[in-house]
């Protein structure tokens, strides 16, 4: 079995308040726990309370996946319960695909005058792989499988896809399907059990009929372009993820029901949520 928990299920930047209650105001953070396996995806604010839960396990080994460096995707990372604490074990993997190193770059995060500890001060066993397009890597003995492929965003990002034991699930956050679905991510998504996917927008706000200007190029997707590539690419459940700073619990509802339209076996991302995948 797959177990998926939400941290964080927002973009852009945390939104706590009267308004996002119900469906959280943490950026974004995803763990998935394949049997023994702890993997993360991304690291934004949510992260520090998946920590939290982390540091009453005691000693961890974690397994955390960036889908891009963009900051509501790292900021929670200096306040990872886990990192500071001796005897832990943290890989950390992102994309080959800006100019800098993921170290490098969670490096700068931390360093001095930005925080007071410095990523080389922290006591974990931290190691950085940065990934090539199409690098597999495994875990838990062989069962536990993570690729990925790069799409539509500026300055890039990683789709990754998880499977263990016949289970799987896609997160694609942070990705724009242009005219169509976008291809690439229709064949790395056919057929899998879990489709966490970019709904920043709705169809009006990303084409700016709404009001407020086209989105077009910002490098996310909608609600409904979610329904419709979660129908093509047949994968079981489809999570909207990555809400817009600007949504309010509402619109969230919204943003579901007007998605299940296209695709019943939808839900919209909330923190807490947990889904599990298999027996
Ligand atoms: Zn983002
Ligand atoms: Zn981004």
């Amino acid at each position: 079995m797959i177990r998926v928990k939400f941290w964080g299920v927002r973009g852009s930047i945390p939104v706590p308040g009267p308004t996002t209650v119900r469906t959280g105001g943490n950026t974004s953070s995803v763990e998935v726990r394949c049997g023994d396996s702890l993997i993360i995806l991304d690291a934004g604010t949510g992260i520090r309370l998946l920590g939290n839960e982390l540091l009453k396990e005691g000693k961890i080994e974690g397994h955390i996946f960036i889908s891009h460096v963009h900051w509501d995707h790292i900021q929670g990372f200096p306040f990872f319960g886990p990192a500071f604490s001796r005897g832990n074990k943290i890989f950390l993997y992102g994309g080959r695909n800006v100019t800098t190193t993921l170290e490098e770059t969670l490096y700068g995060q931390m360093n001095y005058p930005n925080f007071p500890v410095m990523l080389s001060q922290l006591p974990s066993e931290i190691s950085f792989n940065d990934l090539d397009e199409g690098e597999v890597i495994s875990m838990g003995g062989g069962e536990v499988v993570v690729e990925n492929v790069k799409l539509n965003h500026p300055n890039g990002v990683y789709s990754y896809k998880i499977s263990y034991r016949g289970q799987s699930l896609v997160y694609a956050t942070d990705t724009e399907h242009y005219a169509n679905p976008d291809p690439k991510l229709l064949e790395f998504a056919r057929g899998t059990d879990l489709l966490v996917y970019d709904a920043q927008y709705f169809p009006e706000e990303y084409t700016g009929s709404a009001g407020g200007g086209s989105k077009v190029g910002w490098g996310h997707s909608t609600n409904l372009e979610g329904a419709k590539m979660a129908a093509l690419a047949k994968v079981k459940k489809l999570a909207l993820f990555h809400h817009d700073p600007l949504h309010t619990d509402e619109m969230v509802d919204e943003k579901e029901r007007l998605a299940r339209e296209t695709f019943p076996e939808t839900v919209a991302a909330r923190e807490g949520m947990v889904i599990e995948l298999g027996s």
